[in-house]
């Protein structure tokens, strides 16, 4: 056990944000010390903020979206097409996609992929009430946006085997070329994938 350098309040705090994705322990000890410098202009708005995100934050029961509202904002979004429905992994892909206006339609977040090796099967995820949706007959199209991971696209293709007998058509990304990216900084499978699902030009 390392010597605590400052009392229990502050080590609390250290240990908190250590367990935020991408912050270690010696990040989150130099977050800690950035904060309590900046008390004022950056501490005290920063609690309220997560004090008051906690009290607000309500999980979209349509799509399963994370807002201050249910049904979400995505939801409530009279001007999309309410034809299509855009499957995802999770919200962050949700905001990923919306972030780049990549389609004016809804969504339906599983929350996770299958993954034998770390036993998720598909009553894990939300695919019965993605099934419930589709049976609706309301849909025209379900985008399967899942990553191009052997799970991301293990659960695709489960999916798209459950919605087969769907009077709905079945698409997914193509693994392209990232916009601006150079052919030489990308991995082999990206680039394998890349010239597998090639077009006529
Ligand atoms: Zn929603």
């Amino acid at each position: 056990m390392p010597t605590a350098v400052a009392g229990p309040e502050i080590e609390r705090l250290i240990q908190l944000l250590a367990r935020l994705p991408g912050l270690g322990p010696r990040s989150a000890r130099r977050a800690a010390l950035f904060l309590i410098k900046k008390r004022e202009q950056i501490m005290a708005p920063l609690a309220a903020a997560v004090q008051t995100a906690l009290e607000k934050i309500e999980i979209c029961n349509a799509c399963g979206n994370v807002d201050t509202q249910n049904p979400c904002t995505v939801c409530r979004d009279h001007n999309r097409d309410p034809g299509i429905l855009v499957v995802v992994a999770d919200v962050a892909d949700l905001w990923a996609l919306e972030r780049a206006h990549a389609v004016n339609a809804r969504y339906h977040v599983l929350g996770g992929v299958l993954s034998a090796l770390d036993g998720v099967g598909p009553e894990q995820l939300s695919i019965a009430p993605l099934l419930r949706r589709v049976e609706t007959g309301e849909l025209k199209e379900v985008i399967l946006a899942l990553g191009a991971t052997v799970d991301g696209q293990t659960t695709a293709h489960y999916l798209a085997d459950r919605l087969h007998d769907f009077d709905v058509a079945i698409s997914r990304l193509a693994h392209g070329v990232p916009v601006g990216g150079e052919l030489d900084y990308l991995d082999e499978g990206t680039l394998s994938a890349a010239m597998k699902s090639r077009r006529p030009f």
